[in-house]
């Protein structure tokens, strides 16, 4: 079952939305559920200065992102590449096991993001 972090995230998210003149844009997707997952980062002196994300997927999805961002906000783009998955579900509690690869997902589109980032500057 969800933890009530989990829940309690996918009902209010605090990091939806999109960035307008974002600095870099990860897209990533997921053909198992159907997720789809884009990330905006705004950057400033190599570090996130804001981070948002709009995910069209199931509960697990939409949760972790929310969490990823959180994690990756304030952090140098280096930084932000070590986030591991165990550090998106040690914030969020227990995830059922099928819904692993969902919250995967995040942690790609914010390293595409980044390697966006990186490759136009
Ligand atoms: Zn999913």
């Amino acid at each position: 079952m969800y933890s009530k972090e989990t829940i309690e995230r996918f009902r209010n998210p605090k990091n939806t939305g999109e960035i307008p003149n974002a600095d870099a844009v990860g897209e990533v997707g997921n053909m198992k559920c159907g997720d789809v997952m884009k990330i905006y980062l705004k950057v400033e002196k190599n570090k996130i200065k804001d981070i948002k994300f709009q995910t069209y997927g199931c509960m697990a999805a939409i949760a972790s992102s929310d969490m990823l961002c959180e994690l990756a906000k304030g952090k140098t783009l280096d930084e932000a590449l070590n986030i591991k998955f165990s550090d998106i579900t040690k914030g969020l509690g227990e995830l059922p096991q099928i819904k692993i690869h969902c919250s995967v997902l995040g942690t790609h589109a914010l390293k595409k993001a980044i390697e966006n980032y990186k490759s136009n500057n």
